[in-house]
């Protein structure tokens, strides 16, 4: 299939902020042909090229004077498998929440705890995403990336991708490499991870005492239903706030100001605060102003109500970020990638 360029297209349907900014001009990739194709359409017409997934992790502040490709590739593969770990690759465009179930439906264990997150295989190195205690570097074992400076193909191993929370080497170098697809180790023997937040206790209230890797992954959707706005339903793109990473000494003083602070020590001395919970203590849970929100039940999740703009989420979210530096002192740094 050859390239389809558009031009002015809404990308509304394309973000899960529902955000209504055009695109200059529009295509879908199916295959590594379409996205060699599209870099040449690009620079030929002397526009950037914007790569987008699922759009789950994006802010649209304005409309994108460029020419945005859309990941569409699919295809997921077996490449190796020695009855007890298997290697599988997916294609860049394969949507993330079916190829967990798909690995699991084979058996499989290791994206267990990441079910029900938005968007695609090819977005999720990018920041390495995690949830429940499990991220993809857990189980990472290469991908296939598109050099966009030299136009070659580069193979990544663990090492080389830089992954550390929520972040990469291909978010740390933007615009230069164009994921076409990652391989995972899985494992037909389940090494689960059950001692984050409220996952065993869903289990036992289940009943489950010796939980597959599908019970978890069921006891996760479930958790993540109750709790997290639907973008189909509501537009959000997920946690709006990484956790922030404080010293211990100033951990310390806030526990003795806040005793129900929320934080984890880290491995390296720091102490990890939950963002959601600083939010929710300074009063913003439920606000709403114009389209533009902060989600009821989870204060780290910004919303739209319907016609929020990207400014008036971004303004809403400068204005979070002022108040808990003055309230805390500690810097919140936005998640999605803005636009
Ligand atoms: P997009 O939003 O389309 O793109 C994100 C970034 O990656 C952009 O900079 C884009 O340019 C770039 N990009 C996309 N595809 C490629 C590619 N093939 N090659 C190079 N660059 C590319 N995240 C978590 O980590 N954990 C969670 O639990 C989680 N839960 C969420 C829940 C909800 C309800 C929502 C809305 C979001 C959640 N997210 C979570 C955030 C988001 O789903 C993930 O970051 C996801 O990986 C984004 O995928 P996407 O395909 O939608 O990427
Ligand atoms: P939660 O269970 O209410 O926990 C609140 C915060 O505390 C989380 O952000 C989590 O940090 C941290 N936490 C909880 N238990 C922990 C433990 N045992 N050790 C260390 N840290 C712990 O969180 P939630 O909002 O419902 O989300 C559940 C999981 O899904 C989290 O891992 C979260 O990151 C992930 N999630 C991510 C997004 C996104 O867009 N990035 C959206 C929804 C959910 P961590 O966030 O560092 O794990």
């Amino acid at each position: 299939m050859s390239l389809q360029v558009r031009s002015q297209v809404s990308l509304k349907p394309y973000n899960s902020f529902g955000v209504d900014v055009q695109a200059r001009l529009f295509a879908e990739a199916h295959s590594d042909a379409d996205v060699r194709e599209a870099l040449a359409y690009a620079q030929s017409h002397d526009v950037p090229l914007l790569v987008i997934g699922g759009g789950s992790n994006l802010l649209l502040t304005a409309d994108i004077q460029a020419l945005v490709l859309r990941m569409a590739s699919r295809g997921i593969r077996v490449l190796s498998d020695d009855g007890s770990k298997v290697l599988i690759e997916a294609e860049a465009g394969e949507p993330w929440h079916p190829f967990v179930q798909h690995t699991l439906l084979q058996g499989l264990s290791g994206l267990e705890n990441l079910s029900l997150i938005p968007g695609t295989v090819g977005a999720a190195p990018m920041q390495n995403i995690g949830a429940y205690g499990v991220e993809i570097k857990d189980v990472f074992a290469g991908l296939t990336a598109l050099d966009r400076q030299s136009g070659e193909l580069r193979e990544f191993n663990l090492d080389e991708c830089n992954f550390a929370y929520r972040d990469s080497l291909f978010k740390q170098e933007p615009g230069r490499w164009l994921i076409l697809r990652v391989r995972f180790i899985l494992d037909r023997k389940a090494h689960l991870h059950l001692e984050y937040g409220p996952v065993r206790q869903r289990l036992t209230e289940q009943g489950i005492e010796h939980p597959t890797a599908s019970d978890v992954s069921q006891a996760i959707c479930s958790i993540r239903n109750e709790k997290l706005p639907d973008p189909a339903v509501l537009g959000n793109a997920g946690s709006f706030f990484k956790n922030p990473l404080v010293s211990a000494q100033l951990a310390a003083t806030l526990k003795g100001q806040y005793p129900d602070l929320v934080a984890y020590a880290q491995p390296d001395g720091q102490v990890k605060l939950a963002a959601g919970w600083l939010i929710e203590r300074a009063g913003w849970k439920g606000f709403r102003e114009a389209d533009a929100g902060v989600h009821k039940l989870q204060a780290l999740v910004l919303v739209n109500y319907g016609s929020a703009t990207g400014l008036q989420l971004l303004d809403l979210a400068q204005r979070i970020q002022k108040d808990i530096s003055e309230r805390f002192q500690v810097d919140l740094e936005m998640e999605p990638n803005r636009y």
